[in-house]
């Protein structure tokens, strides 16, 4: 039944503290999940060290755990993961669909839309060279569960992309879909700045022969200015002690109703209201929501 097969999950960045945008997605990939009788994983996205910051993990574990949000099993750590994604990188270059890239960023300068395919047929060695998969010239789509269709052109608006940098880091890309397939994700739930990467994931899932799980991605909270709510800008932690407001905020930007009584509520039953009354149809079908509109 579909209660037994949904899979969802949350996916944050260790490189900074998660914040009302965070807890928006965690809050609806969680419901979403749990609505149906479904398992809930966490995953941290550590695959790039040098944009971590010290005390991110902890701290986003124990804000997810004050918040009132179990998941199943152990947490996934995508640094454990080096020896699947270095795996899928070989196969990729033995089919040839994949390159090595040696452009600098300053022989890249004067083309400032996709990248232009130098490399292609160069047959650079792999040391110290960027690795690009090479992308079809047709368009990827797929039926989002909140934002409708949506395709781009492979290669007209996005170009071979990279999946392992000069540096040897592996790119977000190609590590979400290997990870998504490993852990039976069948639902991605997530911000709608993540759109934009959801035509490259369908082509890493289909030249990979894994399965495409659904989509939701839901509006981006954005400051008065036009901001993105995120870690490269200033945001507020989240703090423990305004779990509870700060929840039934999140809900509301969801489309949810929560009633008054709830007002003076422990998270755990805010959590348990939700998942009885989760309505995913209430989701604003926009890609922004302004924070300052958000009762
Ligand atoms: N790690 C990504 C982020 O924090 C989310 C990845 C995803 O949900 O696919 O923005
Ligand atoms: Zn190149």
């Amino acid at each position: 039944s579909q209660a037994h097969r949904y899979v969802g999950r949350f996916a944050p960045t260790p490189s900074g503290y998660l914040h009302f945008g965070s807890l928006v997605a965690a809050l609806a990939s969680y419901l979403d999940a749990r609505a149906v009788g479904g398992r809930w994983l966490l995953r941290m996205e550590d695959i790039d060290p040098p944009r971590e910051m010290p005390g991110a993990q902890r701290a986003i574990v124990e804000t997810l755990s004050s918040y009132g949000f179990e998941w199943d099993g152990e947490m996934l750590r995508q640094s454990e993961r080096q020896v699947a994604y270095g795996a899928a990188i070989e196969r990729l270059l033995d089919e040839g669909l994949a390159y090595a890239c040696t452009c600098s960023r300053k022989q890249l300068e004067g083309y400032p839309g996709p990248y232009p395919g130098f490399c292609r047929n160069a047959g650079h060695g792999l040391d110290d060279a960027a690795i690009r998969l090479q992308v079809p010239d047709r368009a990827y789509g797929f039926t989002d569960r909140v934002q409708g269709e949506f395709r781009q052109h492979l290669g007209r608006e996005v170009g071979d992309f990279v999946i392992r940098r000069r540096d040897g880091l592996i790119a977000y890309q190609l590590a979400v879909v290997l990870d998504d397939a490993w852990q039976g994700v069948t639902d991605v739930v997530r911000g709608a700045d993540l759109l934009d990467s959801t035509p490259r994931q369908l082509y890493l899932q289909e030249v990979l022969g894994l399965p495409q799980p659904r989509y939701l991605h839901l509006p981006l909270i954005i400051q008065p200015d036009g901001h993105k709510l995120g870690k490269s800008y200033r945001s507020p932690p989240l703090q423990p002690h305004e779990a509870s407001p700060l929840l039934l905020r999140a809900l509301r930007a969801l489309g949810q109703q929560p009633p008054t009584e709830l007002n003076d509520a422990l998270p755990a039953d805010i959590l348990a209201w939700a998942v009885l009354h989760w309505d995913a149809q209430r989701i604003p079908r926009t890609r922004t929501l302004a924070e300052s509109q958000l009762r």
